[in-house]
């Protein structure tokens, strides 16, 4: 919502200049000046009070105190007074394009409801979504192309295509079964990441679990050759991993990112150690398993800030089918979850200590796990296996773009995309805060949330 009158005039000034058709494209729009906001970088360093920056053509040229930047003429000014910035959040661990309403299924994976899930992400806040492995056909290709062009908006996409697993023991719903390669060989996994670069995907996914038993798991000789040849394509590779005695080897393999923490134990000392020392990246991907830890509705369930932004883009019987499954839920199962959960945490707090690389990367897209509301989510979870609101909106931005080789946003800093979040409340006090949400800026264009919230409510 565009309450207050700079942002009003700011959007006006950019559709009379004929830009706001072409959602997140290179823009013409005149320079604009952002002043008053508390500015949190997203990299680490201490937020600004009274800051200012400048945006021209999508990008951030200056950012200061304000007083120190001048407006260039015929530019325009934006009070941001009272109000929070922050970088837009980077989700590196998503799913897009199969949930429909209540329907979950390869049939309901089209162009537009691919779409539908980017634009549900950018209203929440999230700017980059990185789909990791599940990826059927052309249409993420397509959309990433189209994004860059700016033809269509949303968070903007980038895709790992299709992901390398054993055969039965890659990705594990019904909808991906056919989706990603199955290998059992060095060359033919070889073979598969030079197909995927040849697609000029943005990552390579591979899994190595055995799916509780029900097949073999992709062998250390397939996976240190598809290791070995992606990083020849100057492409890194995330592992789904579920054990840790596997994850053990895929860091001394040379893995960049884990898509989870282990889950069969807690990470023990030698682990953590190793992670931090090889720099791998880390995604959490709490939000999931703790969703399972209710036999009752959860206290965040109605928070308002989250409860505002489920309002607008997610229709009504996919949240009472989401209060119905926390409700239904048996207590023993409940509580097995809880303990699952702690190992979880005690994982994530060990390598938070440490120094790792902690990533936002939430499995977002998976059955009633919404884009928008599951990162959301995550980062409160973050923050309940102790990690700080300033780590926890590093790992969901600076950080995760670094993961995605994106030098271009995750920071409100000179010289990158003007990809910012305009907060009511400041989240370094509570990192929920994320969700008081006035404005969404995407390569310096705020997004018409009102259009968004028509197109959510309206397709499903
Ligand atoms: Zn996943």
């Amino acid at each position: 919502m565009m309450r207050y009158r700079a942002i009003v005039v700011a959007f006006v000034v950019q559709l009379a200049a004929g830009a706001a058709a072409t959602a997140q494209a290179p823009t013409s729009a005149p320079a604009t000046l952002f002043e008053g906001a508390l500015l949190i970088a997203g990299d680490g360093r201490a937020p600004v009070a009274n800051a200012a920056f400048l945006v021209e053509q999508g990008t951030i040229r200056r950012v200061g105190r304000r007083g120190e930047i001048q407006l260039p003429a015929g530019g325009v000014r934006v009070d941001l007074s009272g109000r929070v910035v922050m970088p837009a959040l980077v989700n590196t661990h998503g799913h897009p394009g199969f949930q429909k309403g209540l329907t979950f299924s390869r049939d309901t994976y089209t162009r537009e409801n691919v779409l539908d899930d980017l634009y549900r992400a950018a209203y929440f806040g999230v700017g980059v979504v990185m789909a990791q492995g599940i990826d059927p056909g052309e249409i993420v290709y397509e959309i990433r192309r189209d994004q860059a062009l700016g033809v269509v908006g949303g968070a903007r996409l980038l895709t790992a295509g299709r992901g390398i697993g054993a055969p039965n023991a890659g990705p594990g719903a019904a909808p991906f079964q056919g989706v990603a390669y199955e290998v059992t060989t060095p060359e033919q996994g070889r073979a598969a990441v030079r197909e995927l670069a040849a697609k000029k995907v943005d990552l390579v996914k591979i899994w190595v679990d055995d799916r509780g038993g029900r097949a073999p798991r992709l062998a250390p000789p397939v996976y240190r050759a598809i290791i070995d040849e992606s990083h020849r394509h100057g492409l890194k590779v995330s592992a789904h991993v579920f054990y840790h005695d596997d994850a053990v080897d895929l860091v001394d393999a040379g893995i960049d990112g884990f898509a989870h923490l282990v889950r069969d134990r807690e990470m023990d000392d030698a682990l953590v150690v190793a992670i931090v020392r090889r720099g791998v990246y880390v995604m959490p991907n709490l939000s999931g398993t703790e969703r399972a830890t209710y036999a009752g509705l959860p206290p965040w369930f109605d928070e308002p800030g989250l409860a505002a932004l489920v309002r607008d883009t997610i229709p009504v019987p996919i949240v009472e089918r989401m209060r119905a499954s926390f409700t239904s839920r048996e207590p023993a199962a409940a509580s097995a979850a809880r303990e699952r959960y702690a190992v979880l945490q005690r994982s994530l707090r060990k390598l938070n200590a440490a120094g790792a690389r902690i990533i936002l990367g939430s499995d977002t897209g998976l059955e009633d796990h919404l884009f928008g509301h599951a990162e959301q989510r995550e980062l409160e979870a973050m923050g309940g296996a102790g990690m700080t609101p300033a780590q926890v909106i590093v790992a969901a931005t600076s950080r995760a773009a670094e993961y995605l080789g994106l030098g271009d946003t995750g920071a409100v800093v000179a010289g990158r995309r003007a990809d910012f979040l305009v907060l009511a409340a400041n989240p370094l006090d509570d990192i929920r805060n994320t969700r008081r949400i006035e404005a969404v800026y995407l390569s310096g264009r705020p997004m018409d949330r009102a259009a968004v919230r028509a197109r959510l409510n309206g397709t499903h």
